[in-house]
């Protein structure tokens, strides 16, 4: 079985792949973890980490492909290479309202604060027991995608799932002290470059910033290092939406966007070809900067002035 990580892979991401190759070792049958982009350092406390391979290094056939948090093999940038429909089976488990609905197994949980609840449940009906190494994996992905349980995708139900984790061996305060207790120098630097640059627009209800290759290259930083910048912006008092440009080597613009309360912003990103939740979503654009930036921001202040005192705010 072949375990496509989504690009950028995140905790829920990990979590869920590095969960289940522990399940199938278990069981004595093959998996292969592959991940297009570097897997994120700070999840290296996950067992199985070491193990996930770029996909170059990942040769054969799969009877299997697992697509977790993710649903289309264009998620999943160069491991898709890997992917044929013809002589693989493709199986689909995600919580994106915007997942599509192609594969031989489909099961698509919006409701689901993330795709390792979705694992979690469905381990616990198979009953197959969970170990720490395994609950440890499926926490991280639930923490992770709630915020450390902070967003208002977080529910009695996801509480309930954690506790259970944690009786079953996850260390909350390890987990979040590993995730977000580690950084390098690199990542506050390039994290206080950006909201220098911070702009706030449509009557304070837009925050953006940028980060360009010049700005990674004098903090001597990476595409990693911009994690997090995005929710301080989305933590000013007043802000609706907040955005995130990043310029890639290759010169696209990924866009990282994050909301509160009323805006959805999976609707934007799905609709300048990315997808995600309606509280954090994203896309990855052709360049300049300036000219995806323009097209995001129009598009945002436009439904953000619609809905209130956006004629007052004389912006557009
Ligand atoms: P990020 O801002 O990169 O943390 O992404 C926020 C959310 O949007 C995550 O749930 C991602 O899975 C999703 N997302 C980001 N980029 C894309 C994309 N190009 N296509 C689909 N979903 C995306
Ligand atoms: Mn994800
Ligand atoms: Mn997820």
């Amino acid at each position: 079985m072949l375990v496509p990580l989504h690009l950028s892979p995140d905790g829920d991401s990990v979590g869920c792949a590095l969960a289940v190759n522990m399940v199938c070792s278990r069981f004595g049958t093959q998996c292969q973890v592959v991940s297009a982009d570097p897997p994120p350092e700070e999840l290296s406390f996950l067992r199985g980490w070491e193990g996930i391979a770029p996909p170059k290094d990942c040769l054969g056939h799969f009877d299997v492909v697992l697509l977790m948090d993710c649903s289309s093999p264009a998620r999943v940038g160069r491991s898709s290479e890997l992917i044929d429909t013809r002589q693989s089976k493709v199986v689909v488990i995600d919580h994106h309202r915007t997942a599509l609905r192609n594969g031989d197994l489909v099961w698509v949980d919006p409701e689901a604060a993330a795709t390792a609840e979705m694992l979690f449940d469905w381990l616990k009906s198979a009953d197959i027991p969970i170990d720490n190494d395994v609950a440890t994996a499926l926490y991280t992905g639930i923490a992770t995608d709630t915020g450390f349980f902070a967003y208002p995708n977080t529910g009695a139900e996801t509480l309930r799932r954690a506790a259970e984790l944690v009786e079953a061996g996850a260390a909350p305060h390890l987990v979040y002290s590993r995730i977000n207790e580690q950084r390098r120098p690199a990542t506050l630097r390039l994290l206080a470059r950006a909201l220098d640059n911070m702009n706030i627009t449509f009557c304070g209800k837009l925050a953006w910033t940028q980060v360009t290759q010049d700005e990674f290259a004098i903090c001597r930083a990476g595409a990693d290092d911009t994690e997090g910048i995005v929710n301080h912006l989305r933590s000013l008092a007043g802000v609706e939406v907040a955005a995130v440009f990043v310029e890639t080597p290759v010169g696209q613009v990924k866009v990282s966007l994050r909301s509160r309360d009323n805006y959805d912003v999976s609707r934007l990103a799905e609709k300048m070809g990315g997808g995600g939740h309606s509280r954090a979503a994203g896309m990855t654009m052709e360049g300049p900067m300036c000219r995806a930036r323009r097209l995001v921001l129009d598009e945002i202040g436009s439904t953000l002035c619609a809905e209130g005192e956006g004629s007052q705010c004389g912006e557009h």
